[in-house]
């Protein structure tokens, strides 16, 4: 069985964005030289995730202000931010939205349903952050 590993790294303008990473780990695929197998991406910050769907601006701002009614911004609005921190909203964000993402790989390539995409989804950026790749087949 073969292995590949690879890291993304992000530092967002907005505290929250979405970005599409599919060029990203479809490049990672390509280099791993692995042609059926399964392919990992994983969020590696608590408040930042990796999703799948569709790659559409209205639902984009669909997702936002969702989670926006679900978990809103606010220092004083959770425990958590008692700590000195001011990212409860995110914690829960990225705990709606998921932490990673396994896609088939088969022949050579990311075996997607029809319109999937995959997606960084950050909700306390403006830091250094970084997503796994990791690759095993044969
Ligand atoms: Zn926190």
């Amino acid at each position: 069985m073969k292995s590949y590993t690879h890291t993304l790294w992000f530092n967002t303008k907005n505290r929250q964005e979405f970005i599409n990473i599919t060029p990203q780990v479809e490049e990672a695929v390509k280099k791993s030289g692995i042609k059926e197998g399964l392919c990992l991406v994983s969020a590696m910050h608590i408040t930042a995730s990796v999703f799948i769907n569709d790659d559409e601006a209205g639902l984009h701002e669909d997702f936002s202000a969702w989670l926006e009614k679900l978990a809103p911004f606010g220092k004083d609005k959770y425990k958590h931010n008692l700590s000195g921190e001011d990212n409860g909203d995110a914690h829960l964000k990225r705990t709606v939205m998921g932490r990673e993402v396994v896609v088939a790989v088969t022949e050579g390539k990311l075996d997607f349903g029809p319109w999937e995409q995959i997606f960084y989804g950050e909700f306390d950026g403006r830091r250094r952050k970084r997503v796994l790749i990791k690759i095993i087949g044969e």
